[in-house]
């Protein structure tokens, strides 16, 4: 099961196939080269309380510069990453580095600060991922009460004995687990309890649908109730507007994570952003 939502990822058999895994082995060679040169670098996007508009935390979020100078977008090049295993070592640095910069930033001051990591499927079933979370907590000093692993809905579903297992030791070592993209995924609610995560994260496309004009946002707000009598927390994704955060806001949901607050911002500039707040 692992294997075809690995593939869902890509598109259907075409008589351009060829061409496109070509294309595909030619981004994984320049991803790995991207990685090997250092080309690769982590961005914070803030994570605010919206009663008080502080910010409480951060999502580590990669990105990939190209050497003339070209973005590609995540949603490009991770599926490639988890296509060719490269999202193990890649993730692990990731992790790494999101730790180092919550160290820094608690010793700036901002104590108590979270930071909220992606974790992918492929890095989530390697055996040696609890070991490198907790090396990653260990060598960097984190406190695992302020480190957040974000899993996907999805890989809720895909083997749910493997996941509680490893859920549990997660729990164990301190660390805490969100589920992103939440309401996409269609996992059953039972599975839901079972897995006694800490926080559900809305997906963008529910917050989109609160707009001025026709949509209340009735699947959000679901959303939020059913994360209150779960007893869970949860965040909004790609808040834009005043209306949004005030509608959510509403609805009993306080954390938000968006536009609106801030872009992803490369860690000095989070810095910043965070001393003028
Ligand atoms: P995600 O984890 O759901 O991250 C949220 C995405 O929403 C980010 O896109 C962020 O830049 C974008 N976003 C935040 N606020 C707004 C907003 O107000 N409006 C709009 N339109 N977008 C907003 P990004 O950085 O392009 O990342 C896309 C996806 O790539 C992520 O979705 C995540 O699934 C994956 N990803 C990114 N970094 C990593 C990583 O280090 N590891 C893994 N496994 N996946 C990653
Ligand atoms: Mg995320
Ligand atoms: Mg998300
Ligand atoms: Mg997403």
């Amino acid at each position: 099961r692992a294997k075809s939502h690995q593939r869902s990822s890509f598109s259907y058999f075409t008589v351009d196939m060829g061409v496109e895994i070509r294309e595909r082995v030619r981004m994984m060679h320049a991803l790995r080269a991207a990685f090997e040169n250092e080309r690769l670098f982590v961005v914070y996007q803030p994570q605010i309380d919206m009663r008080t508009e502080r910010a409480v935390g951060a999502e580590a979020l990669l990105r990939w510069k190209t050497e003339d100078g070209q973005f590609v977008p995540p949603d490009q090049f991770i599926p490639i990453a988890e296509y060719s295993g490269l999202i193990v070592d890649i993730g692990e640095w990731v992790l790494r580095s999101a730790c180092f910069e919550l160290i820094e930033l608690h010793q700036l001051g901002f104590t108590d600060f979270k930071m909220a990591v992606n974790v992918s499927q492929a890095q989530f079933s390697h055996p040696l991922f609890l070991e490198s979370l907790k090396r990653a907590l260990h060598d960097t000093k984190a406190p695992a009460h302020c480190v957040e692993l974000e899993i996907t809905e999805s890989m809720a579903m895909t083997d749910p004995e493997l996941l509680i297992q490893t859920l549990f030791q997660i729990k164990q070592l301190g660390a805490q687990v969100s589920i992103d993209d939440f309401g996409t995924g269609f996992s059953s609610l039972s599975h839901l309890q079972k897995l006694n995560v800490d926080k559900l994260k809305i997906d963008r496309a529910f917050v989109n649908e609160i707009s001025d004009k026709s949509g209340e946002g009735s699947i959000a707000k679901m959303i939020v109730q059913l994360s209150q009598s779960l007893n869970i927390k949860v965040i909004a994704e790609g808040v834009e507007t005043e209306h949004q955060a005030d509608t959510l806001m509403s609805f009993g949901c306080h954390l938000a994570q968006g536009y609106l607050y801030a872009r992803p911002l490369t860690k000095e500039d989070l810095r910043s952003w965070l001393a003028k707040k």
